[in-house]
């Protein structure tokens, strides 16, 4: 039987003091996006977009005032964001990994900007002219040209 929300902390390693994320500006050009490749540059940190379309960055990094048995040694005068904190929209009791999207390393910010790149060109090319059963072109064999194959979607 599934424990009620309720006892969800019980069962959870504290895994909401063991993070900070701060909200950032959303990234605008080179320089924006090579900041974020700075950002994640370092050790414990990644830069996410949450399904909401806000940026944040995130250091992984444990609350001094965690104890040994994952309780809040300060509770009940822990800050009012930890009192804010909803456990029913909690990353243990919604999983974790409901980023947009995410930035570990260097190079998940060179592949965002090529797919961005890749959709932006799609977009901007003319539509195709019609070419019923494959034959609006001539081709040396008679045969209907293929379609070449394409990286990205
Ligand atoms: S609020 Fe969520 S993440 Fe934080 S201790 Fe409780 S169950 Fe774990
Ligand atoms: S103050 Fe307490 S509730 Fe807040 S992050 Fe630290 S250990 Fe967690």
């Amino acid at each position: 039987m599934e424990l009620p929300v309720l006892n969800a902390c019980a069962r959870c390693t504290a895994l909401c003091c063991r993070y900070v994320a701060v909200e950032i500006d959303e990234p605008e050009d080179d320089r924006d996006y090579d900041n974020i490749r700075w950002y994640v540059s370092h050790e414990n940190i990644q830069v996410y977009q949450d399904d909401e379309g806000g940026w944040y960055i995130q250091f992984f990094t444990r609350c001094r005032h965690l104890g040994r048995e994952n309780e809040c040694t300060i509770h009940p005068n822990h800050y009012q964001i930890c009192k804010d904190y909803k456990m029913r929209e909690c990353e243990f009791t919604l999983g974790q990994g409901g980023e947009k999207r995410l930035f570990r390393l260097p190079e998940d910010v060179d592949r965002y900007l090529a797919l961005q790149s890749a959709r932006r060109e799609a977009r901007a090319a003319p539509p195709r002219a019609s070419s019923r059963n494959g034959k609006g072109r001539p081709s040396r064999n008679g045969r209907p040209h293929r379609r070449q194959k394409t990286g990205a979607r």
